[in-house]
């Protein structure tokens, strides 16, 4: 699908979404992707969020929490970006690396990675296998790892550790996309990028956690400096209101509400899709269902064995969103993120639905979208 019909896509999910709130009320409709957003501010925050004095007082805030998160220490420095997505084009553009050499845990990687290699004529290499990865990396490459895809596949600890210490042996420069990663790992108690010796680190405020989208950057002072002057050439920066509401949710943040929706996901029975995928069989046998869980939830990558496997998937987005409210990235994603169905137990809204709410509506909208 190309990007004029993702956008279509997209402003038929945000007319959904609004006819539904004009109906129902906010109560009426289930984010469920995960990625929903907060922000926290204060009535004090609001005083100052004003172009000169907001950054004032929230870059060092910003600066101080941000390090505390991604576990930096004094050689570190932290600072805002408007997306993850904008922090990747900056870094790009300031490092403007020869060759850029990205290791994904599952195939394919975030679009803003390739699309802004593309920017600067740079060379763009992406894997999930390590030793083709390591094959390519020299003094003159951008070493990318992204620490858990759009999906929630998470790294291997061992693969993030061999790829990073070789990379410095080569004298690559080596950045971690950790968009979630930044909060799915330590799930798993990996340590933090930059613990592991990564010379720049991103995630998302907006993922796993009651942030504001904006991209947290953090890594060595000296790189940072030079990221964050190219950021603020371009208008990439995180403005005042954004960088109060990093700040807000960082302070908020809480690892052990993250266990909680890791621990609902382990017992999460997905049974019923089984049965669904039984079902179908019998009248179509191209139909496969094939889903994963994943560290907070779970993840329906197809429906069909067939090509049109995207366009299925969507359909049973638009399904759960007209039919039940429940919002995913399948449809109100940006272009070309992924088209996977992902249920994300950490959303604000997945504390007001049942296991059994959230799956029969997932077996009716795949239902649905077969009649
Ligand atoms: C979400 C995500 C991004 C981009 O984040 P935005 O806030 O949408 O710009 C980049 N990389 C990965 C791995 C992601 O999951």
């Amino acid at each position: 699908m190309d990007d004029e019909n993702e956008l279509l896509r997209l402003e038929k999910c945000r007319k959904i979404i609004r006819d539904l709130i004009k109906k129902k009320g906010r109560k009426g409709i289930y984010d469920l992707t995960g990625l929903a957003g907060g922000f926290k501010i204060t009535e004090e925050d609001k005083a100052l969020l004003e172009t000169y004095v907001g950054p004032a007082i929230y870059s060092e805030e910003l600066n101080k929490l941000g390090l505390m998160h991604l576990r930096g220490n004094e050689n570190h420095k932290a600072v805002g970006f408007n997306r993850t997505s904008s922090a990747i084009l900056a870094t790009i553009l300031a490092i403007r690396p020869k060759k850029v050499v990205h290791y994904v845990p599952e195939l394919p990687s975030h679009p803003s990675i390739p699309k802004s290699c593309k920017i600067i004529g740079a060379e763009y290499f992406e894997d999930d296998n390590v030793e083709e990865i390591l094959k390519k990396i020299d003094e003159n490459t951008l070493t990318i790892i992204t620490g858990a895809t759009m999906d929630h596949k998470v790294i291997n600890l061992e693969i993030m550790k061999e790829i990073i210490n070789y990379a410095k042996k080569k004298k690559s420069i080596v950045f971690v996309d950790d968009a979630s990663g930044a909060r799915l790992r330590p799930l798993f108690n990996q340590p933090s990028g930059l613990e592991l010796g990564a010379d720049l680190v991103v995630t998302s405020t907006d993922k796993l956690m009651d942030g504001p989208r904006g991209g947290l950057l953090g890594g060595l002072k000296e790189l940072v400096d030079r990221i964050y002057t190219v950021g603020l050439s371009f208008g990439l920066e995180a403005q005042p209101p954004i960088m109060a509401g990093m700040v807000r949710g960082l302070e908020s943040f809480n690892l052990d509400k993250l266990k909680k929706a890791y621990e609902r996901a382990k017992n999460f029975d997905l049974s019923a899709l089984d049965d669904l995928n039984y079902e179908l069989r019998e009248k179509d046998e191209k139909i496969n269902i094939s889903y994963e869980k994943t560290p907070t939830g779970f993840v329906i990558k197809k429906v069909t064995n067939t090509e049109n496997n995207t366009n299925k998937l969507i359909d049973i987005g638009f399904n759960l969103l007209v039919d039940y409210g429940i919002i995913t990235i399948t449809v109100a994603g940006m272009p070309r993120a992924s088209k996977s169905l992902r249920v994300d137990l950490t959303s604000k809204d997945a504390e007001r639905l049942s296991d059994e709410e959230i799956i029969n509506a997932i077996v009716n909208s795949i239902k649905n979208a077969f009649n």
